[in-house]
């Protein structure tokens, strides 16, 4: 059985002083609620210049939450101004990074071979990709609801071991900040899509194992009808991660 994942994209929201007043008061906001911190997976996504501090507080407080980054350079190191290191963020104790998001893909071009190198990056130091993948309501019409995800995610496996621990996010941009969530039906079809393409590429072991989240204006009030869904393992939250009482009503979806 997978363990419940929920996760916080900050984008680029929340500086380091505002993140550690807001990951204090979801903390406390959980603790008051008897959260049950084996039972779900939480991980916030604070912009880079926030993970110090982040870890540093989580790690005072013995705070229950895992620390990802919201992307990665395909190098190491080097002549490369602007990047930031996957062995850097292993090293600010960072267990997880985003690979893929929309947001990179259509303002950064990302292309699938740039998310295939970020994703072997993150593997290389240690890090859990999340692989986002999704396509746009155009491309929904033009060629189904799991064409394009799929296509996606089998360039992002591309070279990945079966061993490899990875999490894979399906994330509609239609569906992304625009408060037109999908059904539960429909994010069950991809993620169940996906699923398979993880059999082919990496194994049925690794299919079984993986996390699949959807994300796209995910809310306390349709968390539940998403989590029902067998092939759905979490959610990848945007705009309500940043609202601590919010977050924590998203986390706690099984009260
Ligand atoms: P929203 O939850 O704001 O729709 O954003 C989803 C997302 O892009 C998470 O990565």
């Amino acid at each position: 059985t997978r363990k419940p994942l929920i996760a916080g994209n900050w984008k680029m929201n929340l500086d380091h002083l505002q993140a550690v007043a807001f990951v204090q008061k979801l903390h406390w906001t959980l603790k008051d609620a008897a959260h049950e911190t084996d039972s779900v997976e939480v991980v916030v996504f604070p912009p880079f210049t926030d993970i110090r501090t982040v870890q540093t507080l989580i790690d005072a407080d013995k705070i229950p939450f895992a620390l990802g980054a919201q992307d990665l350079s395909t190098k190491d190191s080097g002549a490369y101004t602007g990047e930031v290191s996957g062995a850097f963020l292993k090293k600010l104790a960072a267990d997880y990074v985003i690979i893929g998001h929309s947001e990179r893909r259509e303002y950064h071009a990302e292309s699938d071979e740039v998310v295939a190198a970020k994703v072997q990056a993150a593997l290389r130091h240690d890090l859990v990709p999340v692989i986002c993948v999704g396509e746009t309501l155009e491309q929904r019409e033009e060629s189904g609801p799991t064409a394009v995800a799929v296509a996606q995610l089998r360039a992002a496996l591309e070279g990945v071991s079966a061993d490899a621990d990875v999490v894979v996010a399906y994330e509609p941009v239609w569906a992304i900040g625009t408060g037109q969530v999908a059904s539960p039906e429909q994010a069950q079809e991809v993620c169940a899509a996906l699923r398979t393409v993880i059999s082919e590429s990496l194994g049925d072991a690794a299919a079984e194992r993986t996390r699949i989240l959807y994300g796209g204006s995910v809310k306390s009030g349709n968390i539940a009808s998403f989590m029902r869904e067998p092939d759905v393992d979490g959610a990848l939250v945007g705009g309500a991660s940043l609202l601590a009482d919010e977050f924590a009503a998203i986390i706690r979806y099984q009260k």
